[in-house]
């Protein structure tokens, strides 16, 4: 607390990223980054670029990123939106269509940062309650709101609807705006960009950080309606004109043009996904069937956080989360097959594993 702060600031509750240890030799499964590095494209891109060029501002619109993405995904460039990572274009989305006088509805259990912007631009939420499958209990979504929000494939749960689920929901809710965060939708869920020219409420988000390996370039996107985009256009021209740097856009576009690479690293990683959840079973974990990059995962006799620090004492990194109803399970993000391997050896390690 301090007296120069304006008002508003005092009653926040930033969000809390996982951490990002400084020592090399730990295995790092707590925040969900690809354990591939990007493509060599995006190397290639980087080696030829030219430094004098930094001299000058980026493209403000990032028109040429923005062309790739409308081709790739087949809409057109006035439907797409680009942000330094889909945090701020996931701010820019609260900003622009959720601050109504009804309340935005969301899953209880959800990506944690969506309470933050509520908090932060003095949105009302409604939470609804996931089901005991983890899964979203759709017929709840159907009161007056002021917009919709929720993570596809979810996190930290890794449950995925299905498109007809959600065009369902879309179906109901026709007034506000629906956004999907498809953050981890590479990872075996489908895409709801298909609907965008049917349900002009309808904005997807997607990030570089997860499947494309390039967490930290710092690259998100929306796709949706040309009126969407232009509201969030308006924003964004309200608060940074240059949220994306050259080497931002030049990497991005990289990475896009690579498919064949994108799809074989995010294939590797539901691979070992797999396995892991397989190996995993077998020493007693209920493992929830995940569609992304990362398990949720819990233990009759082992508690989460105790779990979480007795591999951090071994130098492997997992996401604990103290909320009620979800504090005794981990959060492991899915590394290479060699690390997942040296997870599972660890905990065949742990004492009440051993004694089991
Ligand atoms: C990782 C994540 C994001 C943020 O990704 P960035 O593009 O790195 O900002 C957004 N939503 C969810 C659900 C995520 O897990």
């Amino acid at each position: 607390m301090s007296k120069y702060w304006s008002e508003a600031i005092q009653n926040l509750t930033p969000y809390v990223p996982g951490e990002q240890p400084k020592g090399s030799n730990i295995i790092k499964l707590n925040t969900n980054e690809n354990p591939f590095p990007p493509s060599p494209k995006v190397a290639e891109a980087i080696h030829q670029f030219d430094t004098d060029r930094l001299r000058l501002y980026p493209d403000p619109d990032a028109s040429a990123l923005k062309q790739t993405l409308a081709d790739h995904f087949e809409v057109a460039p006035d439907q797409v939106f680009v942000g330094n990572g889909s945090d701020e274009v996931l701010a820019h989305t609260f900003m622009a269509f959720f601050r109504q006088p009804k309340p935005l509805l969301l899953p209880d259990i959800s990506y944690s940062f969506y309470d933050v912007y509520c908090n932060l631009y003095a949105i009302e939420a409604v939470h609804i309650p996931l089901q005991d499958d983890f899964l979203l209990a759709l017929e709840d979504y159907t009161q007056a709101n002021g917009g919709i929000i929720f993570a596809n494939p979810n996190a930290p749960t890794g449950r995925a609807l299905t498109l007809d689920q959600i065009e369902v929901l879309l179906q109901r809710n026709t007034e506000t705006v629906v956004v999907v965060d498809e953050a981890y939708v590479d990872f075996g869920a489908e895409t709801a960009i298909k609907l965008v020219n049917q349900y002009p409420n309808l904005l997807v988000i997607q990030t570089f950080s997860k499947s494309r390996s390039l967490a930290g370039m710092r690259v998100g996107f929306a796709i949706g309606n040309a009126e969407l985009i232009e509201g969030l256009e308006r924003v964004k021209n309200s608060f940074n004109s240059y949220p994306l740097d050259m080497l931002a856009q030049v990497t991005a576009i990289a990475a896009i043009e690579d498919n064949q690479y994108f799809l074989e690293c995010t294939q590797q990683i539901i691979q070992t996904r797999d396995w892991t959840t397989v190996q995993l079973e077998s020493l007693g974990f209920k493992v929830i069937p995940s569609k992304t990059n990362f398990l949720f995962t819990s233990h009759r006799y082992i508690a989460g956080a105790e779990l979480m620090g007795f591999l951090r004492t071994h130098s492997i990194l997992v996401r604990h989360f103290s909320r009620p109803g979800i504090d005794n399970h981990l959060r492991i993000t899915i590394g290479t097959e060699s690390e997942m391997q040296a997870l599972i050896d660890c905990i065949k390690r742990h004492p009440d594993i051993i004694s089991l």
